[in-house]
């Protein structure tokens, strides 16, 4: 594994209280806030506060611990909006991007929630 982290990205930032954010859920080992830019009309990051660039780097190198937390982090950003099916709610897209084929703009693990609106197809190209 060789993951080289940037700690001047914008949600390292955020994390030390340089930036702002709207927070909308906060553990232990995560934090869920609004993006600046949203794309529904409920847009939703939930980001690791450890040092992660991508998923696959947090799911082979985080502690049960850090992942056991970000994972309920993404439930109750979920449950926070009402969305899910078992709230009574339309549902939801979860999405994370990785590197420059995934189109990933900052490189700190996020996982984006979108909702409130039909979210569309999964992608709009054809391979
Ligand atoms: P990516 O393309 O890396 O998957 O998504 C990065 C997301 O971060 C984008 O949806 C963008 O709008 C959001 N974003 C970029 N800068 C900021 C910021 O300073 N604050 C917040 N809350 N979101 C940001």
């Amino acid at each position: 594994m060789d993951y080289i982290y940037d700690d001047q990205n914008i949600f390292a930032k955020i994390l030390r209280g340089e930036l702002p954010c709207n927070k909308v859920h906060e553990t232990e080992h995560s934090l869920a806030f609004a993006d600046i830019a949203p794309k529904a009309p409920h847009h939703v990051l939930v980001i690791p506060k450890g040092p992660y660039v991508s998923y696959d780097h947090f799911a082979r190198a985080a502690s049960e611990a850090e992942i056991l937390d970000y994972t309920r982090a993404v439930g109750e950003g979920i449950a926070k909006l009402g969305v899910g099916p078992g709230d009574g709610g339309n549902g939801y897209r979860v999405i994370s991007n990785s590197g420059s084929d995934g189109v990933q703009e900052v490189p700190h693990l996020h996982v984006h929630i979108l909702a409130g609106r039909n979210i569309g197809p999964l992608v709009v190209n054809q391979p």
